[in-house]
């Protein structure tokens, strides 16, 4: 039986699953992974070496140059692909562009929560993606599944690149939703799906603050148990 505790947040893109997870880990002083960063790192070094994404040969050899680790600096959470901080490059177009393809391959998906499994046994977490109640952390403690109107997602998304200085359209970033949507809950590996045991969360119409006081009060009586 495991002694740690283990938060899944599942759920459609830019949906805000980070901005709950990352505030629910600071509340509670839990570890957080953002497995959609692994898989775009990933993304990353495939672009870079332009590997063959139907060369399945090409793809084991490039997943086993792959080192990825997630660093805190300055209260930021960074990831690094073979020691290099890419955790701003991993969030430009080309990647958005791209990861739902390369995370749709098999081999990918199966190194990764190979890799998420194992950072889920080093203390309390909190873990976000498509596929963390369903088949990361089936036993999660607790498992959330966010979703929010597709136009206010965009919206959101698109604000957040630009006041990063990003040159992009508002109706590309739509569209690059739609997109991975569509292939995140259409793949034939691990799609996106609602765990039949998760609290839907749908964070349309209320604000950060409500958001984390709603998954703490579905959290309370776990916690209580724990004395955390
Ligand atoms: O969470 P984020 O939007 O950064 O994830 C980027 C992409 O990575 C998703 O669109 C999805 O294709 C993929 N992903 C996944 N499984 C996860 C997390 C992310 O397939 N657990």
């Amino acid at each position: 039986m495991k002694n740690n505790i283990i938060i899944a947040i599942d759920g459609f893109s830019s949906c805000g699953k980070s901005t709950v997870a990352k505030a629910l880990a600071k509340k509670l002083d839990f570890i957080y992974i953002d497995s959609g960063a692994m898989y775009r790192a990933v993304t990353l070094y495939f672009l870079r070496n332009n590997i063959d994404l139907n060369d399945a040969e090409a793809v084991d050899n490039a997943l086993r140059n792959i080192h990825l680790n997630f660093q805190t600096k300055d209260g930021q959470t960074l990831i690094t692909l073979n020691d290099e901080d890419v955790s701003e490059e991993i969030r430009q177009m080309p990647v958005a562009e791209k990861v739902s393809t390369v995370s749709a391959i098999k081999a990918v998906r199966v190194e990764m929560v190979k890799q998420q499994q194992r950072m889920g046994r080093s203390g309390n977490i909190v873990m976000d993606g498509r596929d963390i109640g369903t088949v990361v952390f089936p036993d999660a403690d607790l498992k959330l599944f966010m979703t929010a109107d597709p136009e206010i997602r965009a919206a959101r998304r698109y604000d957040e690149l630009i006041a990063k200085g990003e040159n992009v359209k508002l109706e590309e970033i739509f569209d690059n939703l739609a997109f991975r949507d569509y292939q995140d809950t259409t793949r034939a590996e691990s799609p996106l799906i609602q765990a039949p045991d998760a609290i839907v969360l749908d964070n349309s119409h209320i604000n950060q603050e409500q958001q984390l006081e709603f998954v703490l009060s579905h959290l309370k009586p776990l916690l209580k148990d724990r004395s955390i």
